[in-house]
């Protein structure tokens, strides 16, 4: 889609009058998890984005982004899709996630919430009856649009396809297989392809690995789509650059060789260790892809494994994981 030299994204029909950008802006790497842009500059680039066609965002609790969306919501008169997901497993701890959504978001209605569910088990939705019970309640009531599975998991996305409350699933897939968990590509291949013929809607996390497959983006891409029921992707931007080359190879369109080159290695992101690291192994239990291990006292990261998702980092009590 064209306008005015301006490439646009292709607008998905989700159905109940839903039309979603082709592209989703995942906005993880923006904050303060990796790359910590800050509010004001991560609203630029989400402002830029809406002004090409992007109308769909996905964001997390976890990620504390509210207010870089917002900030450019406040700038902008469309509709904006927001997915949002929190790990909670009560339902007092989803409430209050719901609630901190909506009031940071100023929105009344949530149009997609995630259970997180990274590294589960197939029983997520036993061990979080609360939560995901207390999300059903509030779709009844208009609070939240669509209720959505966030995980990397091939066994988690599988079970999803057969549970009625779910109407989004969001899994990890790449065409290497990169952080899939409980299985192959294959078999998330064929979870994923059960959730289309159940009806779920679906977009795609870590179509290029966590930046490990920027080397052949189209080939990422287009295996992506080419998977039953998969017609959006969510990507990770850190500046104007990366949305350009991703619309062009999304609508098949020229792109700027110099603006191919200078994206290539992606605006991000290598995880360091630092040597303040006391070998204490708390990093290793989030992470979701089993990147991390502890030797003679230190800890490192398995490259081939990591996909950069910077969710270790955080529950680093000595602040030794950093993503630059
Ligand atoms: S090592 Fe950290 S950044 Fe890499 S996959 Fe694990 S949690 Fe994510
Ligand atoms: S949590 Fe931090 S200090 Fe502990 S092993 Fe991991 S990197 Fe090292």
């Amino acid at each position: 889609m064209y306008l005015e030299g301006v490439i646009l994204v292709e607008w998905i029909d989700w159905g109940d009058g839903w039309q979603i950008s082709k592209l989703c802006y995942g906005v993880l790497p923006m904050g303060p998890l990796q790359k910590d842009l800050g509010p004001e500059r991560g609203a630029e680039l989400l402002l830029d984005a809406f002004q090409r066609g992007i109308n769909f965002i996905d964001t997390a609790q976890s990620y504390r982004t509210y207010d870089h969306i917002r900030g450019a919501l406040e700038q902008w008169n469309g509709r904006v899709y927001i997915a949002t997901k929190s790990g909670a497993t009560t339902r007092e701890d989803m409430k209050r996630a719901v609630e901190e959504a909506r009031e940071a978001l100023d929105r009344e209605c949530l149009d997609i919430f995630h259970l997180h569910a990274a590294r589960v088990d197939v029983d997520v939705f036993d061990q979080r009856r609360g939560a995901y019970e207390y999300l059903q309640e509030c779709r009844e009531e208009g609070v939240v649009g669509r209720i959505g599975i966030s995980t990397h998991s091939a066994p988690v996305v599988r079970r999803a396809a057969e549970e009625e409350g779910i109407d989004v699933v969001y899994p990890l897939i790449n065409m290497t297989g990169l952080g899939i968990l409980g299985g192959d590509r294959r078999e998330m291949e064929l979870a994923i392809e059960a959730c289309a013929d159940a009806g779920k809607r679906l977009y795609a996390m870590k179509v290029f690995g966590g930046g490990n497959l920027l080397g052949d983006r189209s080939a990422a891409l287009d295996y992506v789509l080419s998977l039953k029921g998969m017609d959006v992707v969510s990507i990770g931007m850190l500046h104007e650059n990366e949305l350009t080359v991703n619309l062009g190879l999304l609508e098949n369109s020229e792109i700027d060789p110099e603006i191919w080159e200078g994206t290539a290695g992606g605006e991000s992101k290598r995880l360091h260790i630092l040597r303040l690291c006391t070998g204490c192994e708390t990093c290793i239990e989030h992470c979701p892809s089993g990147a991390l291990s502890v030797h003679d006292g230190q800890c490192e990261v398995d490259r081939d494994r990591c996909i950069l998702c910077g969710y270790c980092a955080p529950h680093c009590p000595e602040f030794a994981i950093r993503m630059v």
